[in-house]
């Protein structure tokens, strides 16, 4: 579960990290009326779930109250398209108006899971903005680390180790080393997967405040922090996502063009990666387990297609206690209320195989039969790539 800029902040605070005053705001004229109270000089921040808004128009400086108030109406019109929300975009539904600082450098301060040391580590680098991709990927001597002990957490001269790699000294290298360490325990007490302050700026004056920030928890622990739970009507949430959800099916969305349907995780990912060798791109899975209805596989099929990037669908069953002749059912019924708008692959293999497979014949619906995982990624790709939509 990722926060938005505003809540991610509130959660530092809470930890002693420093940010600017600010106020979260859904219209241009609160935007204006913040402006007003906050001061002179104000920054609106797009709030969306996404990094690389500075680079995308997504954060605007304004002077005075109207400056604020046309700013903010005009980023309310827009659709943010940064590199981290996809070709489509993300419409701006909050802005965050603070109070604008004027900084002398920006450092970058970040906690992460490293999944080769099974261990959480945390990061700084004195060359913060937002440039730090880049300089993780040039110049990786300039992102210092330090492991967490699991059983111990940070200690003291590990946070003061990272503070002074900022090359920081007296008081804020003192305030860097709070900073990391209520880093450190924000991550471990929420279950965070991610937490990254980015710029951590070191202002005119010689404070430290974080500028931007990101906190995304682990969903897996979601159950021990009831209050962090989206609400069932969560309007950032993904709408494939929710209405797979909604028919007790798992979605994730992968961003290429073609759709998967698969029973099973773990299946849904070799077909992923089946797709990447085959020189595609999986836009989706859709896994629908293994005690799925007729029903909710219609409804799966329907979810894949909805997605206006999908160029072929593959599905890709291994009848276990999932039977082939109940997904071929289900393929059936969703194309007969869709019409089958894209072309698909059906390799169906276990529990009743050819009684699907013979269903799906008897249906009349234009498909590609393959009998193995790799024939049916290739068909797939091909099709994703000679087929256009009808
Ligand atoms: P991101 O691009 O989505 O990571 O958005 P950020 O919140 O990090 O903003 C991008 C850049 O805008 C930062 O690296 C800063 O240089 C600048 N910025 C953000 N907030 C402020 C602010 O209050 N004052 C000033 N002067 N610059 C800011
Ligand atoms: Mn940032």
């Amino acid at each position: 579960m990722k926060f938005l800029e505003h809540r991610a902040k509130e959660i530092l605070f809470r930890y002693g990290i420093p940010i600017p005053k600010g106020e979260v705001v859904e219209t241009a004229a609160r935007a204006a009326a913040a402006a007003e109270s906050l001061g002179n000089r104000v920054v609106l921040k797009a709030q969306i779930p996404a990094g690389g808004r500075g680079r995308a128009g997504g954060i605007k400086f304004a002077l005075g109250p109207e400056d604020a108030r046309a700013k903010a109406e005009a980023l309310f019109k827009t659709r943010l398209i940064t590199p981290q929300t996809g070709k489509q975009g993300l419409p701006i539904r909050s802005i965050l108006v603070e109070e604008a600082v004027s900084f002398r450098s920006e450092f970058y301060i970040g906690a992460a899971v490293d999944r080769s040391q099974g261990r959480i580590v945390l990061l700084a680098s004195p060359r913060g903005g937002i440039e730090i991709e880049e300089t993780a990927r040039t110049k990786p001597d300039a992102v210092f680390r330090e492991e967490i002990d699991p059983f111990v957490g940070l200690l003291p001269y590990q946070a003061r180790r990272l503070a002074f790699a900022l090359g920081l000294t007296g008081e804020s290298q003192t305030q860097a080393a709070a900073i990391i360490t209520g880093v450190a325990r924000a991550f471990l007490q929420n279950d965070a997967s991610v937490i990254e302050i980015n710029p951590l700026a070191l202002t005119d004056e010689g404070r430290l405040l974080a500028l931007d920030a990101k906190v995304v928890l682990d969903d897996n622990a979601l159950f021990r922090h009831p209050d962090f739970r989206p609400p069932a009507d969560d309007p950032d949430a993904d709408p494939a996502e929710a209405a797979a959800a909604r028919v007790g099916l798992n979605y994730v969305r992968l961003g290429g063009d073609i759709g998967c349907l698969v029973n099973g995780a773990g299946l849904a990912m070799a077909t992923a990666d089946q797709i990447q060798a085959a020189g595609g791109r999986p836009a989706d899975f859709l896994d629908i387990g293994g005690g799925v209805s007729e029903d909710a596989v219609r409804e799966g099929f329907k979810i894949v297609v909805s997605d206006p990037g999908v160029r072929a669908v593959l599905i890709n069953v291994f009848g276990g206690i999932v039977r082939c002749d109940l997904v071929a059912r289900g393929l059936i019924g969703a194309t007969k209320e869709t019409g089958a708008r894209v072309p698909f692959v059906v390799r169906f293999q276990g529990t009743n195989a050819a009684e699907g497979r013979a269903l799906l014949a008897a249906s009349g619906l234009a498909y590609e039969p393959a009998e193995t995982m790799g024939e049916a990624a290739k068909k797939a790709v091909a099709a994703a790539r000679g087929g256009s939509r009808s």
